[in-house]
């Protein structure tokens, strides 16, 4: 379970998260869908602490932060048990698709070089691209890049795994292939994902819970059938009307 409480967060004069309470229900998918600046990619980075929130609390299952208080060593228990995938996919470019998988077993959960190959093989295949281990960045498609970037994710076997625009980057033909991988995981895996992405017909079919920011706060949250197609907000209904 990931809980927020009272979570506020400014950029300067900028108040980008305004008092956000939520909770995450455990091996849930939740997608997090709002207008561009409504501070989705914001929230979602908080829970890692790649963006410290101002105030407020940040839960995650036994680990209960203060966010003003947490320290370095709070920030790191988080950090094991969360994983991301970017936007930018954020490869390493001088290392291979099974380098690049090992690189976080390695250094992030110190797993030994033969079994974190091993561990990185399986995951490659997980995402289809097992024939593609010897591959470097540049060699590989955009979709292809992020499918390791899921696969890297995937391998550090964490509780939760923090999407950010996962899609975001992809040319419009690559979008497909990345979102039947995540729903794959979303069937196969038991951890809690987090998904920020303007996929709403992937929000429709793979969440459990969604939802809607707008202008820093939580207009409404529930099941996708009941924020999707039937919302009660006007902002909900304006947000959606773009995407009929
Ligand atoms: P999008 O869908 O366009 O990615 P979003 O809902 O994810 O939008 P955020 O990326 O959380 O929104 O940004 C919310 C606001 O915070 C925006 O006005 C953005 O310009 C600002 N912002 C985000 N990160 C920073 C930063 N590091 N420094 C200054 N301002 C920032």
């Amino acid at each position: 379970m990931i809980e927020f409480r009272n979570i506020h967060k400014a950029f300067g004069e900028n108040k980008v998260l305004k008092g956000i309470n939520c909770t995450i229900p455990t091996g849930s998918v939740t997608v997090i869908v709002g207008p561009s600046g409504s501070g989705k990619t914001t929230l979602l980075r908080s829970v890692n602490f790649l963006e410290r929130a101002d105030s407020g609390e940040i839960i995650l299952d036994d680990i209960h932060l203060d966010v003003e208080k947490a320290t370095k060593a709070d920030i790191h228990k988080i950090r094991q048990r969360t994983a991301m995938v970017f936007q930018m996919y954020n490869l390493f470019k001088n290392k291979t698709a099974l380098e690049n998988i090992m690189e976080g077993l390695a250094i992030v959960r110190k797993v030994p070089k033969a079994a974190a190959k091993e561990k990185a093989l399986y995951f490659l295949e997980k995402v289809g691209l097992g024939h593609k281990a010897d591959a470097y960045p540049h060699e590989l498609s955009g979709g292809q890049q992020q499918r390791i970037g899921i696969a890297r994710a995937l391998a550090l076997n964490p509780d939760v795994i923090l999407f950010d625009e996962p899609t975001s980057a992809l040319d419009p033909e690559l979008v497909g292939e990345v979102l039947e991988v995540m729903k794959k995981v979303a069937q196969e895996v038991n951890c809690t994902l987090v998904v920020v992405t303007h996929e709403i017909v992937f929000a429709r079919e793979v969440a459990d819970h969604v939802i809607f920011m707008d202008g820093g706060v939580i207009v409404e949250q529930g099941p996708p059938q009941e924020i999707l197609n039937n919302p009660k907000e006007d902002r909900t209904k304006q947000f959606l009307s773009r995407y009929i």
